[in-house]
């Protein structure tokens, strides 16, 4: 018998990994300990925002594999928000639990200013607004920095604000009436943004089925609740999947969205502020098989990333709240697109990006580059 040959798969080079990214700059400063790498995916739309995230990789394959998928992640949430901004993102390797300095963030910031303005950048995971008050010193292209400094203090006001509009449109939808109270709600996580949200649904009569690890915030919620028409049920971190609200709220981790959790669902709509929800893309095709409207996280959750990309141009409490609202429009719209074509919602969400960018490119070929607008927003 004829023996079968091993064919070791070809092992990618770094060019071939990047083949979508438009630029990846790797900032090494031995002074600090830096090693950080800045992935700018696609500036069609206009200079590359993202937050830089710091955390230890366990090599560089790793950081450059986090930091090239967040970034193309961050091109089709600036084009979703009709933002003009790209996709970009960075990533520090290294423990922010050991590792970090101010002499490194001052470094970082160095970088950043050596790309003159294709990149914007702040918070992410593992990377404080104080870290970046130190990037600060030597760049202006930073977002997110505290109001003190003239930026445009907590965003997940915002985040928590673009969830309710979210809310509502799903509810215009589902219910023909966009009314927030008289339905029920189960959300996961009560943190910075999970316990705003409750908190407006409380105001406005809602039953709410809440769990999350932190005992004590559960406890306050209670308590918020007496003082409201709301209502609220404390269920354990099982359960939450299985309650018999209208709308499941994830508002703590990504992929919790998966084989087994799927089989538990009795919700009509899944609306909330995690991250990546969906643990593979084949589960908005099982939603949609089980008649669950899925509303895709990176519309839902924009409302932090409008606040800091408005910022640039001065912190406008006002005029964020006004961007905000387009969430709802922009929800209603992919609910009834992925409707028309028979798609997920998944789907019809990432067809909106791409003809977004689409059109961008056609006007980017008409004009010249010359004549697009000054990178440097805040000079
Ligand atoms: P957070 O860390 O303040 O809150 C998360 C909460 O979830 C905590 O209270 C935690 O105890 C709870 N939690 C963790 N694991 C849990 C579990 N298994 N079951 C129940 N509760 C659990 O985070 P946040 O800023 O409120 O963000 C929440 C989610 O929204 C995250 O996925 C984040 O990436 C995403 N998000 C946040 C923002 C923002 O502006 N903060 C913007 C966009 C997306």
């Amino acid at each position: 018998m004829k023996q079968l040959e091993f064919v070791k798969p070809k092992e990618k080079n770094t060019f071939e990994k990047i083949a979508n990214h438009e630029q990846v700059v790797f900032c090494n400063d031995p002074a600090t300990g830096l090693q950080a790498i800045i992935a700018i995916h696609d500036t069609t739309l206009g200079p590359a925002l993202g937050g830089t995230r710091m955390y230890p990789y366990k090599s560089v394959d790793d950081a450059l594999e986090d930091v090239l998928r967040l970034s193309e992640g961050m091109t089709y949430k600036c084009a979703a928000s009709g933002l003009d901004f790209g996709g970009g993102k960075a990533v520090i390797i290294g423990d922010p639990e050991k590792d970090k300095s101010p002499a490194l963030f001052r470094s970082f910031g160095q970088f950043v200013d050596s790309l003159n303005g294709r990149f914007y950048t702040g918070t992410d995971m593992g990377t404080t607004t104080d870290d970046f008050v130190e990037a600060f010193k030597e760049t202006n292209f930073i977002n997110g920095i505290p109001e003190v400094y003239g930026g445009s203090g907590d965003s997940s006001i915002s985040t928590a604000c673009g969830v309710i509009h979210a809310l509502e449109a799903t509810n215009e939808y589902l219910f023909n009436n966009n009314d927030l109270g008289n339905r029920t709600y189960a959300i996961q996580g009560l943190g910075k943004v999970g316990y705003k949200v409750a908190e407006q649904l409380l105001e406005a009569g809602a039953k709410l089925y809440i769990t999350d690890l932190n005992q004590d915030v559960m406890t306050q919620l209670n308590t918020k609740a007496k003082d409201t028409n709301g209502e609220v049920e404390q269920v354990d971190s099982e359960a939450i999947y299985s309650t018999d609200a209208d709308i499941f709220i994830p508002c703590a981790m990504g992929a919790i969205i998966n084989d087994q959790t799927i089989g538990q669902l009795k919700v009509k709509a899944i609306v909330g502020s995690a991250n990546n929800q969906l643990q593979s893309p084949a589960h908005a095709k099982m939603l949609q098989e089980k008649g669950i409207l899925y509303a895709p996280d990176y519309i839902v959750n924009a409302g932090g990333l409008i606040q800091v990309a408005d910022e640039l141009y001065g912190p406008n409490t006002k005029r964020v709240l006004v961007k905000t609202k387009a969430i709802y429009r922009s929800l209603l719209d992919i609910y009834v697109q992925a409707e028309l074509d028979a798609i997920t919602t998944v789907e019809a969400a990432n067809r909106k990006v791409r003809s977004v960018l689409e059109e961008q490119r056609n006007r980017n070929n008409f004009y010249s580059r010359k004549r697009r607008p000054k990178w440097n927003i805040r000079e």
